[in-house]
């Protein structure tokens, strides 16, 4: 998926939570209106590739309520802290033994 978070990407802390894909949103800001922590903010344009701009980006506590609203498949997802990511294998079963 295509990273763009707009004009304010060079200044975005570490913590990136949102990702858009310009080519499949249609600009209806529901992700906007769908978050309680208001992250987001409305673009200078809208409609099509036009998402809202994610400029609180530390605000978000992850509940997925923005991409569960947004109307078109893959064009705002969720990226989890790289920590949340962490996947716990049994060291058994990564060596055999
Ligand atoms: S995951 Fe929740 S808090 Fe984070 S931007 Fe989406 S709606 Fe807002
Ligand atoms: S809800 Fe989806 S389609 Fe609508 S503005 Fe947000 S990312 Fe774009």
């Amino acid at each position: 998926m295509k990273d763009d978070n707009g004009p304010f990407a060079a200044e975005m802390p570490a913590a990136r939570p949102i990702r858009f894909d310009r080519s499949k949103c249609i600009g209806c800001h529901a992700c906007l209106e769908a978050c309680q922590a208001d992250v987001f903010v409305p673009g200078e344009k809208r409609g099509p590739g036009q998402p809202p701009v994610a400029l609180f980006p530390g605000e978000c506590w992850y509940c997925g309520a923005c991409v569960m609203e947004c109307p078109s498949k893959g064009a705002i997802a969720l990226v989890h802290p790289l920590i949340n990511q962490a996947h716990w294998v049994e060291k058994k079963k990564l060596t055999g033994g």
